[in-house]
């Protein structure tokens, strides 16, 4: 229905002038006083404040429009005199008609005959001619507009001053009732789980958040996961049975969990199967396992008291703010699951069974992923479960497109209708038409060109459209990206991020430990160089098993070198780790975070001291090349002490970036602001790169911005040579510098130094580019 035959359906009242006395503004106002108090809902207060007003000023229609300002939208939400039909239809913009004009003007619009306004908008179906004069007034509370609180009359006269204080006043009186109904409105929205929406239609759209890359089109195959369902209570045996079946049931699922961790290193990695390393460290802990037994002693069965333990614990992990713990939650919801089967309690055969297709499901516990079939589940959609979710980093490694956050998937979603997946842009579309079928046909197509001729410059040499060599590396630091090494022609690795092996695990790691892990990603790199950077923990890595002081500000605080200095066994263990597998290749180390002359030969004394104590235990060693990253303004600015000190450089623009602008790297809040482009940055590079060439030191970059399609023009523009970075991007890294001569980007890594806000040399890039 539109306004048309709202206005059409109407049969006002005739409304006459009106003189107001002080009594009546009084009895109205305190009128409008008991409505707000007595209304159960937003609908139910403003239906009745219409009605009071249109009576009281012998109006013969009162309306309340609210605004969204975010949608610049103004809806009808209440009418006394229009077809209540029309109430949450008729919308329009705040530049649109007469309401819009007050919401413009946020003051009163007063007019004698509406269709002589030249803001007033004629629709032949409305039939307004009926109604001639108007008195509109914004309802604003706290400087925000809310809406606009209107009376017409089919009588055309000028409504008084008397009327329209009136109007002001109630107006004032409504807002914040307004705001405040509003807010409960949303709220009871927001917590109204079961008032899902209607399905749009057989086709349709929706939106979530991409967690796994990759695009899939296939049927729907729909699992309910049982909940954490309440056991009984009471124990149907003494507690000493109940503790002894209890026993039984967690070594069952220690000895399950040890056949998954080794089923998943076969089928993903090593890395991926440490994931479970944490459920087994659930099982022995002493904390959880005291609870649970206080109460099978004061009574409780086994089942009950896991189940109730579980469930105390996942609402401590919803509580806390950090999104990767919060995501621990679902790794203790599915140990739970385990015991309690192992109690008893019924599992269902794997999340898809045998089916085949997308999997939708409001939530993946990591066991669940880690069962799915590659070959038969071709995609996931959930509820629950962010992009830092085991399940999702499963969904990674297992290359299985998935997306979450698609709310109400049982009006949504039906088993064995047609679905489209795509995990980079988080679009799901339920039985997508053929436009859309094709476009992402004719994606994919030229996508797999795209790969093609990036698959054919694997081992072609990176080299400027002039003939310039320039050395692409690999970042590296789960076990699973040392593939990627050889299978994106990476020529080396620029950056070895040794803290993830650290985050990866539960316990501090072994000299041992590390030198198995160094010699395999010595072997992964098949004789080229290998930059291993000593542990850069702290900022916001913290493996749960160290302990690292309570900070304001952790990034400025005790992170990286500042740590390792102060926990020397962990630097010692780490050097020791390196030098073993010095042999294997070209070996180099790599001090992170130095902003102090002395952190440097600080951590030099120590090298030396492990290479002395390694000497001792016999053999030979190599000498090792010494670099220092520059990610610290202090570091840059007295460059050349520390370049005399060092064999290489190498330059951390993330870091350096986020300390030079003062802009947390994490922070979505001044992400705005935070630009490896920026003029301080480049030049503070270019500062770098010519103190390198003085004291003739290689010098490379392996922050993000060496893959920035538009950064890495530019930075071997200003002369650098070698870059680093994530392995899958070295192709198309390479693809961009053949398309430029060295000129070409000298001069552009000019303008770019010459601009002056990080937004400018983009802009400028982009145009030098596509010139
Ligand atoms: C950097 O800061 O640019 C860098 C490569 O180190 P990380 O991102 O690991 O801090
Ligand atoms: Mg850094």
């Amino acid at each position: 229905m539109d306004i048309g035959d709202v206005m059409e359906q109407q049969q006002p009242n005739r409304g006459t002038s009106a003189t107001i006395s002080q009594m009546d503004i009084l009895q109205t106002l305190i009128d409008i006083s008991r409505i707000i108090t007595t209304s159960h809902n937003l609908e139910e207060t403003l239906e009745n404040t219409v009605d009071l007003i249109a009576e009281r000023m012998t109006v013969d229609v009162c309306s309340i429009y609210l605004y969204d300002d975010q949608q610049d939208n103004l809806v009808l939400m209440a009418t006394h005199g229009l077809d209540k039909q029309a109430v949450r239809k008729v919308q329009m913009r705040a530049s649109e008609g007469l309401i819009g004009y007050v919401i413009e003007k946020r003051a009163p619009v007063n007019e004698v005959d509406v269709m002589k306004h030249p803001r007033f908008k004629y629709f032949p179906s409305i039939n307004e001619e009926r109604l001639a004069s108007f008195l509109g007034v914004p309802l604003i509370e706290h400087r925000k507009t809310l809406g606009v609180l209107a009376i017409q009359n089919q009588e055309s006269r000028q409504f008084t001053q008397e009327e329209t204080k009136l109007l002001l006043t109630i107006a004032s009186q409504i807002s914040g009732l307004i705001s405040k109904a509003l807010l409960v409105d949303l709220l009871q929205h927001a917590t109204d789980g079961e008032q899902a929406p209607a399905r749009p239609a057989d086709s349709f759209q929706l939106s979530g958040v991409p967690i796994a890359p990759g695009l899939a089109h296939s049927k729907i195959v729909l699992y309910t996961r049982a909940r954490l369902d309440e056991p009984d209570y009471r124990a149907e045996r003494p507690p000493d049975e109940e503790r002894a079946s209890l026993r039984r049931a967690l070594d069952e699922s220690v000895s399950e969990i040890l056949d998954l961790i080794q089923e998943l290193t076969d089928k993903v990695s090593e890395t991926d199967a440490a994931i479970f390393h944490a459920h087994l460290l659930f099982l022995e802990d002493r904390g959880f396992l005291n609870k649970v037994d206080a109460h099978i002693e004061a009574g409780a069965s086994a089942a009950w008291a896991v189940s109730q333990v579980v469930r105390d614990y996942l609402k401590a992990f919803q509580s806390i703010d950090d999104p990767y713990l919060k995501e621990r939650g679902a790794d203790l919801e599915d140990v739970g699951f385990r015991v309690l089967h192992h109690l008893g309690a019924e599992r269902e055969a794997g999340p898809a069974g045998d089916r085949e297709g997308i999997l939708v499901a409001e939530l993946l516990t990591p066991s669940d992923t880690a069962r799915l079939d590659p070959t038969k589940i071709k995609g996931i959609i959930t509820t629950i479960g962010g992009h830092v979710s085991h399940a999702a980093i499963l969904a990674r490694s297992m290359r299985i497109p998935a997306v979450s956050g698609i709310e109400h998937l049982r009006t949504m979603f039906v088993e064995g209708e047609d679905v489209l997946v795509d995990g980079e842009t988080g679009n799901v579309f339920v039985n997508p038409g053929d436009a859309v079928i094709n476009v992402y046909q004719r994606y994919e197509e030229s996508h797999a060109q795209f790969l093609s001729h990036l698959e054919d410059l694997r081992d072609v040499p990176c080299t400027t459209k002039d003939g310039q060599r320039i050395t692409l590396r690999a970042n590296v630091g789960l076990t699973q990206d040392l593939g990627d090494i050889g299978r994106y022609g990476a020529e080396g690795v620029g950056l070895f991020r040794t803290e993830v092996y650290y985050l990866m695990r539960n316990t501090r790691p072994t000299e041992d430990d590390l030198a198995g892990q160094y010699a395999k990603v010595m072997e992964a790199a098949a004789g080229q160089p290998v930059i291993f950077r000593t542990l850069d923990l702290g900022g916001d890595k913290f493996p749960s098993y160290l302990h690292f002081p309570k900070e304001e500000n952790p990034f400025l605080g005790c992170r990286s070198i500042r740590y390792q200095l102060r926990r020397q066994t962990l630097l010692r263990d780490q050097l020791k780790a390196i030098l073993r597998v010095a042999h294997m290749g070209q070996v180099k180390l790599l001090f992170p975070m130095i902003s102090h002359l002395d952190e440097l030969h600080h951590v030099k004394r120590i090298y030396n001291s492990c290479r002395e104590e390694l000497l001792e235990r016999g053999g030979e060693l190599p000498r090792l090349d010494i670099g220092m990253m520059f990610e610290v303004p202090s570091a840059v600015i007295m460059r050349d002490l520390f370049a005399g000190e060092v064999e290489f450089l190498s330059i951390g623009s993330n870091d350096l970036t986020q300390y030079v602008l003062a802009v947390d790297r994490n922070n979505p809040h001044v992400s705005h602001l935070y630009d490896p482009l920026d003029p301080a940055v480049l030049i503070m590079i270019q500062q770098l790169i010519a103190c390198a060439a003085k004291f003739g030191k290689p010098i490379e970059l392996c922050g993000e911005m060496a893959s920035d399609p538009e950064g890495c023009p530019v930075l071997v523009g200003m002369g650098l040579r070698e870059l680093s970075m994530n392995a899958p991007l070295i192709p198309l890294v390479k693809d961009r510098l053949s398309r430029y001569t060295l000129t070409e980007m000298e001069r552009l890594a000019d303008i770019a130094q010459h601009s002056t806000t990080a937004e400018n040399v983009r802009r400028n890039i982009h145009l030098f580019l596509h010139d």
